[in-house]
């Protein structure tokens, strides 16, 4: 409790210094005089060091050190070095320099927390814009899953967590050309594969990261909390909670970023051309499905036939783009191998 109830006085101009009742600056002290620590200095100039080395005092120049009271009332100095390298740690000096220490930390977290706290509503803003957009994100993820389907879904989780976000088809060109030798019709036919697209912002796909933005909500709010009960009573607080209350406050920047990142991803997605979504998987009725979503969206009647009709006209621009034939198949890798 030492530490807690420790005064912690710092200075920082010898004028200071010199108005500490008792003060003279050249009082030569032995260990055994030490009484206790009045404060710390931090001086532009140098002051010298009063500790007596063997019966002449010490007299090195410090920038920083401590002021101490003797036992016979007269305040005086020590370098810190010297309050470190020539007092044992047993020694009641390093005893209350530790304190003194603790109690100085202690002052600045407690600062800290107070600062934060007079932003209070900026982070209580945080956490219900941050609880929004983690709503507004699932939100989105469902009317994927309702309006086109779960295979869909499941391959947007899968495309953000391999991070690869390509929309690739499958194509063939074949050309017809006449045998020089045999004179007769022969036809090549050449497979290939073309990336149509990307699909921006699937991130928000990845349960996983709708589970790390909750954390930090919770973490934030738990912190805010812990930080207002500190605030309200700090003497029942130790040091290493109040320590570990101001780092947990740490969290309001990486729920910014958690927020901003999923807030982004979430608008991206929704720019996406939605047509896009029916070339990520082969199932045929969910490529219907994202082109009367397509529709949907633009305003327009999203029945069956206008769908086919969109697919139709999305599918002659990708050929003519392409120079292919025909769509053989969608998608990538093994199941393109697969195709061909
Ligand atoms: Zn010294």
């Amino acid at each position: 409790m030492a530490a807690i109830e420790m005064e912690v006085r710092e200075y920082k101009e010898i004028e200071e210094l010199k108005a500490i009742e008792g003060f003279q600056p050249d009082a030569p002290f032995t260990q055994d005089d030490y009484q206790k620590i009045i404060g710390e200095y931090h001086l532009l100039n140098k002051v010298k060091c009063c500790l007596l080395k063997k019966n002449h005092p010490c007299a090195t120049e410090h920038n920083y050190g401590f002021v101490i009271r003797l036992k016979n009332g007269i305040a005086t100095l020590i370098g810190n070095s010297c309050a470190n390298d020539n007092f044992e740690a047993a020694t009641a000096l390093r005893k209350d320099i530790n304190s003194f220490r603790a109690a100085k930390t202690r002052r600045q977290k407690l600062e800290q927390i107070k600062n934060v706290l007079n932003n209070e509503n900026e982070i209580i803003a945080l956490l219900k814009s941050s609880e929004k957009t983690l709503k507004d994100a699932q939100k989105t993820t469902s009317i994927i899953s309702q309006e086109i389907g779960s295979e869909t879904t499941k391959k947007l989780r899968e495309m953000s967590s391999t991070r690869n976000n390509s929309v690739q088809i499958a194509l063939a060109r074949t050309k017809t050309s006449i045998n020089e030798k045999t004179k007769e019709r022969e036809s090549h036919t050449t497979k290939f594969s073309a990336t149509i697209g990307f699909i921006a912002g699937c991130e928000i796909f990845n349960t996983s990261s709708w589970d790390t933005l909750q954390r930090s909500i919770n973490k934030l709010r738990d912190a805010l909390s812990k930080a207002k009960l500190t605030q309200a009573n700090p003497k029942s607080f130790s040091n290493q909670k109040i320590n570990s209350v101001a780092l947990e406050l740490n969290e309001i920047s990486n729920l910014e970023l958690l927020s901003k990142n999923m807030s982004e991803a979430n608008l991206a997605f929704k720019n996406n051309n939605p047509l896009l979504l029916g070339y990520i998987t082969e199932n045929k009725i969910e490529k219907l499905n994202a082109a009367k979503y397509s529709l949907k969206l633009s305003e327009k009647l999203s029945g069956k036939n206008q769908a086919r009709a969109l697919i139709e006209q999305f599918e002659t621009k990708l050929k003519a783009q392409n120079n292919a034939d025909r769509i053989t198949t969608q998608t990538t890798d093994k199941s393109y191998r697969r195709a061909s």
